[in-house]
């Protein structure tokens, strides 16, 4: 079977799919502020095309860096000439995808029912489309399938809801994948959409939650974006919509939230990975969940899940000023960590983003915590970094199952908690 990698290849490059051959991720760990300052011009040379994985923070805090094979030598003297010090998380960006694709192929087939579902693959965007039709067709009476807006390119913006009855009940928003190369969040909200419906009724909680608030969970929320994850680019981050004044395409769909629109933390230059967009909501897939969000109007509790670093983020991101409710935010935060880390052990931090990692604006929980939705959270899943957006498909679920302990956390709360 040696024609086999030539063949994947060629069918690889007739899609024109872009490779990441000899492509590092390197840590790189600055010991002072002169340093960070020194990644952050790093990280603007535009003719270099690398990619902070995670960005510099603080003195002592790793970030990752993907450089492309072409810019590896510069990047390495500049880093040593300038005594900074870092390892290689990543060899070969492209054996870790090889590896990922051949995992996926395996599992590839027209899947009839949602209890043959592989949830352990990762899926194409039709895949899961087909798999909501087929969970909303196993559970009639409890998830519908709702269309809030349409992408940039027209894909349909779909909403799973679970609902026991009653109108315009309190409800709970979870939401995945608005990042598109976060793959393990998208395959995170599959296992917990399916899990939410088959435990309505056997576990208390979940069978309390659901007989008085409602949940919508939206499972690809930026889906031309993880379309293009699957066609040309894995490693694409940001919206599909192309910019007039630029040849870079696509907006940071966090950075995009009208809550300290276009302050510290965003970027102003379309080519950036945190590209803020031309004005507020300017992505239909943002202007999407803000017109839901408004029109609902009973929405309690709003989490948001990203991908990697093993955090647990309450508002605020864009101002160092403490959100009213940062006590009780930080005592649900530490109780929904010890549920998730007692299942594997996982170890996850906590805090607010701008004190947890870095000042950020323009971001989904800053703008929900702003309409008054008290219970506004944000994950970052597995791993810290040794495989980053590239984790195996074989740690999938056991991340969904911890994750699943922790929002069972934030959920009954905000049950238990009206306001
Ligand atoms: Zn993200």
């Amino acid at each position: 079977m040696k024609i086999l990698p030539v063949f994947a290849a060629l069918v690889a490059a007739a899609c024109s799919e872009q490779l990441f051959v000899g492509d590092q991720v390197l840590r790189i760990t600055a010991s002072d502020e002169e340093q960070i300052t020194l990644l952050r011009v790093l990280g603007e040379q535009a003719e270099l095309q690398v990619d902070f994985w995670r960005h510099p923070t603080s003195p002592g805090q790793p970030a990752d860096l993907r450089v492309p094979f072409p810019s590896l030598q510069a990047v390495k003297i500049f880093l040593e000439s300038n005594s900074i010090s870092y390892s290689i998380m990543i060899e070969d960006v492209q054996e870790l995808l090889d590896e990922e694709k051949k995992t996926m192929t395996k599992s590839r087939r027209v899947e009839r029912s949602t209890s043959t579902f592989d949830f352990a693959s990762y899926h194409t965007i039709d895949e899961i489309y087909y798999w909501m039709d087929m969970l909303v067709d196993d559970h009639p009476s409890l998830v519908s399938k709702i269309q809030i807006g349409q992408s940039y390119e027209n894909r349909p913006l779909y909403v799973l809801k679970f609902s026991t009855g009653g109108s315009n009940r309190s409800a709970i928003w979870l939401d995945t994948g608005i990042h598109s190369r976060e793959w393990i969040t998208q395959a995170t909200g599959i296992w917990t959409a399916n899990k939410i419906a088959k435990e309505y009724g056997q576990d208390p909680s979940v069978t309390a939650i659901l007989d008085s608030m409602d949940i919508f969970f939206e499972i690809v929320t930026n889906p031309d974006g993880f379309a293009f994850t699957h066609s040309s680019n894995r490693m694409w981050r940001k919206t599909r919509s192309i910019n007039p004044s630029s040849h870079c395409v696509g907006v940071d769909p966090n950075r995009n939230w009208d809550a300290g629109f276009g302050g510290p933390g965003a970027s102003g230059n379309p080519c950036s990975e945190t590209y803020h967009g031309p004005y507020a909501n300017s992505e239909p897939e943002v202007k999407a969940i803000v017109d839901f969000v408004k029109n609902h109007g009973n929405i309690k509790a709003f989490v948001s899940i990203h991908s990697y670093s093993q955090l647990l983020f309450y508002p605020y991101g864009y101002t160092s000023t403490p959100v009213p409710d940062q006590k009780e935010l930080d005592q649900i935060s530490k109780k929904a960590v010890a549920a998730l880390s007692s299942l594997y052990g996982t170890n996850y931090k906590y805090g607010s983003i701008i004190t947890t990692i870095y000042q950020a604006s323009g971001g989904t929980i800053d703008w929900t915590y702003n309409q008054g939705i008290k219970y506004s959270f944000t994950f970052e899943l597995r791993d810290t970094g040794r495989y980053g957006f590239l984790l195996p498909a074989k740690e999938i679920v056991p991340t969904a199952q911890e994750t699943w302990l922790a929002l069972k956390v934030i959920m009954l709360h905000a049950r238990n908690h009206p306001y």
